[in-house]
This record gives structure tokens, sequence and C-alpha cells, in this order.
């Protein structure tokens, strides 16, 4: 496959780039891993696709925009048509936090539209061509592109460069090795009644084994009373590596202490780069080598809210919308 611009990435980030490109009528192709669009933005159903019983966000539970330039982006996209504001924001309650009515994967599709993305394609390594750049995806397919931006988190481009043998300067490489992500546990669990949470569903706990539970039916996702709960970084990071189910069953032991309802199923789900902690003060990279970084490693946008509230998705969207408007300017 040939396209001038190949973006790494169908998560909010590259999808916001590649739109942000397409609307100025560039031919942009988006390759991404998964079966879906959104990575970290990412819903769980229960059921078929005609009878979903209950669902999770099992990824990110809401975004925020404050934005003036992005919330015009996404409104001439569409794309506010699927958000609902869900609950007021922890640093100024006038900017709410949104959700969409189905689960925050929609949102990703309502970003997408009918962008070309090549699903279920990792790419295993990166080639400098005359033209410009060959990405190599595990499956054999080849991308040949004139400019590749990557979205991936920072950690796992290192990793591709490395495959790749990439060519990174020494000073990039080692703003580049800077960046670090929290990891996170997520138990996803199906109850047999309401869980007593609240209003919204969402509550902090921020101590010992979970950070955050959130009640997807009371959050209004769900048809059945589901329940996302996020384990606590430090117990996620001593557990991350050991056995899986045993970590279920410790997490779940301290949901059940917390809620009404009982747990009548229980799934884990691992993010190795769920939140990013330490991120590069610029907005996005244009490396020495040509390869264009973007995603939630940069920090663009409203920096005077605090970094551990700070809205990641937003973020991640600006630093795309920022790496492609720059390839417009050239
Ligand atoms: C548990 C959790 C809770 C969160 N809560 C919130 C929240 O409430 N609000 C908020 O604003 N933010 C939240 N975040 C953070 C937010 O989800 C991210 O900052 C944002 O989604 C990052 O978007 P991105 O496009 O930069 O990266 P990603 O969404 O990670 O996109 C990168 C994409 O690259 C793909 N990829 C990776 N490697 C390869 C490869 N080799 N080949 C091809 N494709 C590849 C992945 O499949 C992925 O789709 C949360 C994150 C997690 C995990």
């Amino acid at each position: 496959m040939i396209t001038p611009i190949l973006i790494l990435g169908a998560g909010v980030s590259g999808l916001t780039a590649a739109r942000t490109l397409s609307t100025r009528n560039l031919n942009v192709h988006l390759v991404d891993k998964g079966r879906g669009v959104g990575g970290r933005v990412a819903t769980r159903r229960l059921g078929n696709r005609e009878d979903i019983r209950g669902r999770w966000d099992h990824g990110a539970q809401f975004a925020t925009f404050r934005s003036p330039s992005l919330l015009k982006q996404l409104k001439d996209w569409s794309c506010l048509d699927v958000m609902q504001p869900w609950i007021p924001g922890f640093s100024d309650p006038d900017v709410a936090r949104n959700r969409p009515i189905d689960g925050m994967n929609d949102f990703a599709k309502a970003l997408a539209g009918d962008l070309p993305v090549h699903r279920s394609h990792r790419i295993i390594r990166l080639e400098k061509t005359a033209r410009g750049w060959t990405a190599h995806s595990e499956s054999g397919e080849q991308f040949h592109a004139d400019h590749i931006i990557s979205t991936l988190p920072i950690p796992q481009f290192l990793d591709l460069a490395r495959e790749s043998a990439l060519e990174i300067d020494d000073a990039e490489k080692k703003v580049l090795e800077q960046v670090q992500y929290e990891r996170t546990l997520t138990l996803l669990a199906e109850l047999d009644g309401p869980s007593g949470l609240g209003d919204n569903g969402y509550r902090r706990i921020n101590s010992g084994i979970l950070e955050t539970l959130i009640d997807q039916q009371l959050k209004g996702i769900s048809p059945s009373p589901t329940l996302v709960a996020h384990a606590s970084p430090a117990f996620s990071l001593e557990w991350y590596d050991r056995d899986r189910s045993t970590a279920a069953s410790v997490i779940r032991a301290a949901v059940q202490e917390k809620i009404q309802a009982r747990i009548l199923t229980a799934q884990i789900h691992g993010w190795k780069f769920s939140k990013p902690i330490q991120r590069i003060p610029h907005p996005f990279l244009k490396l020495s080598n040509g390869l264009f970084l973007a995603g939630d490693g940069f920090c663009a946008g409203d920096d005077s809210v605090a970094p551990d509230l700070h809205p990641r998705i937003e973020s991640a969207m600006l630093s795309g919308s920022a790496a492609a408007h720059y390839l417009l300017s050239r």
C-alpha cells in the first residue's frame, strides 16, 4: 500500500491527526494492531451484537474539552453529537466530564468517520527508504509513505525503533526515554444488582488496592449492572507481571467490600501504558530522521490544570492535531 501520510495508531491522537489532514483533502491512512479504533478509549460488550446485555468502559471513563479550537473541530466533525455531560469537572466544575451514551468507544468511532484504518496490523519494523518510509506489519503487509506520524505510547515507539535498528539522535533519545507511564490493572465485573455507589456511579478511592470504582449502569452506558474497578498504580505495578487470576481475586475481594451488590463474574485487563506521568513539554516532535511523534506522551493544551488531573484525551488529541498542522504548514 502506498500513501503520502501514514499514521501509526488509531487511538484518539492518531484519529485527530488523520481527520485534520483529510479535512484538507490530504490522502492519509492509519494502521493499528487492534481489531477496532480508539486504543485506550475502549468499550467491551457483554452479549452478542443484536442483544447487548452489558457494557464496560474499561479504559478512559470520560473526556473533558477546554480548547475552543478543538471543540469547534469536534462540532464540525459531528463528534459532540455522541457525547453527554456526565459529572462536573474535578478542578473546574464548569468543564463537564463527558461520556458517550453507549460507551467511550463510540467517541473514537465518531472521530474515525470513514477514514481508512488498516486494523489488526501490528507494525514490527520501520525502514527509511528513498521515498520516505516503509512500515512492515507482523502479517507481512508493507505500508509505503512519504511521512509517518507515530502515535504509539513513547516506550512502545522506542521498542519499535530498537527492533528496526532506527537511528535516533542521542539528545532526542534522551528526551524520549524520560516519558513514563503508570500501569493499570482493571477488573470488569457483572453484578447481581445496584452497586450503591451513588448518583453518577463514580467513586474515587485512591488508597490501597483500588483507585476508582465506576458503576457502568449508573454511568448510563450499560443496560445491566456492571462495574469497572481500576486498581491503584502501586498495586498495578506490583502485580502486573504476576499471576493474573490471583490479582483478579485480590481486586475482586477489595471491590466486594465497597459495594452492596454481589459480584457474579469478573475479568481482568492489563494496561501496560495507561496514563502518562512524565511527559515531553512540547505538543509533538519531529525527529531529525524525519519521523513525527505525537500522542499522550506530549503536553498539548491547557497546562494550567494540575498534571495529575490533566485532561489526557484532550491533550492526546491536541498533540495529533499539532503534528498534522505542522505537516500542513510544510
Ligand atoms: C485505565 C485508564 C483510564 C483512563 N482514564 C482517563 C479518563 O478518564 N480521561 C482521560 O482524559 N484520559 C484517561 N485515560 C488516558 C487516555 O485514555 C489516553 O491518554 C488517550 O486515550 C491516549 O490516546 P493516544 O491516541 O495517544 O494513545 P492510544 O489510545 O494508546 O493509541 C495508540 C494506538 O497505537 C496502537 N499500537 C500500539 N503499538 C502498535 C504497533 N506496533 N502497531 C500498530 N498499532 C500499534 C494501539 O493499538 C493503540 O490503538 C485513561 C487511560 C487508561 C488506560
